[in-house]
């Protein structure tokens, strides 16, 4: 019977099921998947062709009967079916050879802070038909909060920023709660879009969301940081319809992210407006933790620091903070009930 009982929690998982990308985190083993959350379709057979970095690698480079993908929008499942084949491909690769998965594993999973019932339902659906025995659902930032190793359970102020591919969400989080909170459609594939769109006015050249990411990634926000190699934009100029490339400075990319960064400011700042005084005061005290793929944008922190007046950490592995908390929750179950969000479901059991 013990032998059962270790068993059946030996191989409890939590997963980051992210706009950009999907990680599952398995109990005593660790992240065994971290992938892009991307799925290619063949429309002739019906069949998937490639899951996450292979599908990635396939972005814009597809004939008219493969279609890419991106079965989640806003931090939300938006294609239910490609979502759970997904999932299911995914649990599958992160099983390993040795495991034993006939009993099927309790899951915890982070959701976005302004998820609704029914987008809620959507997420305990889908990963109970991709197999799980048991769903908790726990917000994303507070999973990120606890990977971070923030003293959430205190009746202190911690605020967490998370800029990830759809959503930038902050919260300021005391005794396992989310006491005040925005989210703002604005993070990584906005500030790619706006690379797209400065190439396209500046020089009637259109790039793929490839380049523009790229771009990103190297440009950064640190104007003073000069590169060594110039950043190049390849496209297609619209006007003569042939391959183009020009050359840009990093100071000309900043320029056109302005905007974008303003408002992700702007959410943070608003968040303290509506944060209690107690517990702004230990915010201030102890600074905000920065987390998400966007959080890697260099220089992103000293941005936010000086237009906030408060210190920023950024979070070592940013990418990686939410699901290793959601691991964190697997090894403490006082921890899981605490955090667990009301469930849409009477029983959060699969029926069998
Ligand atoms: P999600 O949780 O929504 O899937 P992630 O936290 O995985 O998002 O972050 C993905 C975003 O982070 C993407 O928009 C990606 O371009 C961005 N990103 C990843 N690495 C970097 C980097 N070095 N610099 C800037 N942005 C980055
Ligand atoms: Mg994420």
């Amino acid at each position: 019977m013990f032998k059962g009982l270790f068993k059946r929690f030996s191989h409890d998982v939590g997963i980051d099921l992210g706009t950009s990308n999907t990680l599952i985190y398995v109990k005593e083993r660790g992240i065994v998947v971290n992938e892009p959350s991307i799925v290619a379709l063949n429309e002739r057979t019906g069949q998937i062709l490639a899951v996450g970095h292979e599908a990635k690698r396939m972005l814009g480079k597809v004939p008219p009967h493969i279609t890419i993908s991106k079965p989640l929008v806003d931090g939300i499942i938006s294609d239910f079916e490609v979502t759970e084949k997904m999932l299911k491909y995914f649990i599958d690769k992160g099983k390993g050879e040795n495991l034993n998965f006939s009993a099927r594993p309790r899951v915890v999973i982070g959701v976005p802070l302004d998820v609704t019932e029914v987008e809620k339902k959507a997420v305990e659906d889908v990963v109970l038909s991709a197999g799980a025995r048991e769903v908790f659902l726990v917000e994303g930032v507070v999973a990120t909060a606890i990977g971070a190793r923030l003293p959430i359970q205190d009746p202190s102020g911690n605020l967490v920023v998370s800029i990830g591919g759809a959503l930038t969400q902050v919260a300021v989080i005391s005794l396992s709660g989310v006491v005040s909170w925005r989210s703002i459609r604005i993070a990584g594939s906005k500030l790619d879009q706006d690379i797209i769109e400065f190439a396209r006015s500046e020089f009637n050249l259109l790039i793929g969301e490839t380049v523009a990411e790229d771009t990103k990634k190297r440009a950064g926000l640190a104007a003073e940081k000069d590169l060594a190699v110039p950043l190049k934009l390849q496209g297609r100029d619209l006007l003569t319809g042939l391959p183009k490339e020009v050359s840009v400075s990093s100071e000309q990319i900043i320029r056109c992210l302005q905007r974008s960064i303003n408002s992700i400011v702007e959410a943070i700042k608003s968040t303290i407006e509506i944060t209690p005084p107690e517990l702004v005061a230990d915010i201030y005290r102890r600074g905000m933790i920065l987390s998400g793929g966007g959080a890697l944008l260099a220089g992103i922190d000293q941005v936010i620091s000086q237009a906030t007046k408060i210190s920023v950490k950024v979070i070592e592995d940013p990418l990686t903070c939410a699901v290793r908390g959601l691991g964190l929750i697997l090894e403490d179950e006082q921890l899981l009930q605490e955090v667990a969000i009301p469930s849409t479901q009477e029983d959060r059991q699969a029926l069998r």
